[in-house]
């Protein structure tokens, strides 16, 4: 079982959330500029580190509110999280 800090509901179940990607992709700033084998890296490749992810969760059954969730991928262990784009803990690798 997996608890996850809210943000603003504190600690809860990992099945109240939904999963939703690797945090802190930054939008292209000149997305006309992009080709199609470009943008499709955009949209559909992330990294998967062995380690800590920072991720966006949405507290599906409760506040409905997207977070940033500082997880261990190896270990599942949870560092902390924060509200979108927030100050995430620092953790020793
Ligand atoms: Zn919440």
């Amino acid at each position: 079982m997996l608890l996850i800090p809210c943000p603003w509901c504190g600690e809860r179940d990992e099945s109240e959330f939904c999963y939703g990607g690797q945090a802190r992709v930054s939008y292209p700033p000149d997305p006309w500029e992009l080709d199609d084998a470009e943008w499709a890296e955009f949209l559909f490749v992330r990294d998967n580190p062995k380690g800590w992810f920072a991720e966006r969760w949405v507290h599906t059954s409760g506040c409905r509110r997207w977070c940033d969730v500082l997880r261990d991928t190896a270990t599942n262990r949870v560092a902390g999280s924060s509200r979108p784009g927030g100050a995430l803990p620092e953790v020793a690798v």
